[in-house]
């Protein structure tokens, strides 16, 4: 029971295919005291739904969309004054418009730029401010990110500017809570069939690039993603801070994947 004794909070968990499920089952498995967040009463439906298939009575559900901060700072409000102190926090959330994730970047709108600047990587920041008064000497954050970040990504467009600030901010926030023990690192996954992922316009075929060019040739899991995060959350990782850590099947080392997975 790694997770024995540590309180925290996840946001983000939309459905079961959610990578903020599978963080939640593997962290529970460890015998963490977990809260969810929901962003609005439509994904609070899809949770309920989801604790009554899985008889699952003992965890709290708070409200918070991160574009509102009153919600952002209830919600620590809340769990600081449950808990006292706060062990972990897991970010896995973001959005980006569907038009913003198709065609050409240089046709990203203000707005759809600015939006998913706000919800996918200034909100990391904004839930460290909330929860700093509140993280215990050990506390660890761990935030999700994706190669569109690093790389061209086809179609990734402004989620990958998006995704690049979510990684930098992970550092600068790493330097600034290191000094009261508290770690901060991000998990790059591979492509998962999520709600969100859908949005991106060919999604499928970037699950079967990875499937056909990463070194394990196939694509990740949610409890496999979960299980890293765990990890990250857990004392074992209590020498990594201001990392981002794939978990893509070793898709972001390869340079030129198997012959044969190209039709040339
Ligand atoms: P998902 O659709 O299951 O989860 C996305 C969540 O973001 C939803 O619960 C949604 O309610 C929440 N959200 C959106 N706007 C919000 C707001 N304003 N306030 C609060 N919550 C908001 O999709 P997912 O793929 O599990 O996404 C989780 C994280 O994983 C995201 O950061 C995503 O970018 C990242 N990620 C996903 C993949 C993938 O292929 N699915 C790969 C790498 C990283």
């Amino acid at each position: 029971m790694l997770m024995k004794g540590k309180k925290g909070v996840i946001l983000g968990v939309a459905n079961h295919r959610s990578i903020a499920w599978g963080i939640f089952e593997s962290l529970r498995n460890q015998g963490a005291d977990i809260t969810l967040t929901y962003m609005n009463d439509r994904m609070k439906d899809g949770v309920e739904k989801l604790f009554k298939k899985f008889d699952i009575n003992d965890v709290e559900l708070l409200e918070c969309d991160v574009t509102n901060q009153e919600t952002i700072d209830s919600t620590f409000k809340a769990l600081g004054e449950k808990h006292g102190e706060i062990d972990f926090v897991v970010h896995c959330l973001a959005f980006a418009d569907k038009s913003e994730l198709e065609g050409e970047f240089y046709n990203t709108s203000r707005e759809g730029y600015a939006m998913a600047g706000e919800v996918s990587s200034f909100s990391l920041v904004a839930i460290s401010k909330a929860a700093q008064p509140y993280l215990s000497e050990s506390a660890s954050i761990v935030s999700l990110t994706y190669l569109g970040s690093e790389r061209i990504c086809t179609n990734y467009n402004v989620m990958g500017v998006a995704k690049a600030g979510l990684e930098c901010s992970t550092r600068y926030l790493a330097n600034d809570l290191g000094p009261q023990g508290v770690r901060v690192n991000s998990i790059s996954a591979g492509p998962v069939n999520t709600l969100a992922a859908r949005g991106i316009a060919g999604f499928t075929k970037m699950l079967t690039i990875q499937e056909k060019i990463s070194p394990l040739r196939r694509v990740n899991t949610i409890d496999e993603i979960g299980d890293a995060a765990m990890f990250l959350c857990s004392d074992l990782s209590r020498g990594i801070t201001s990392e981002v850590i794939h978990v893509d099947c070793g898709f972001s080392n390869v340079g030129v994947g198997p012959m044969e997975a190209y039709n040339l």
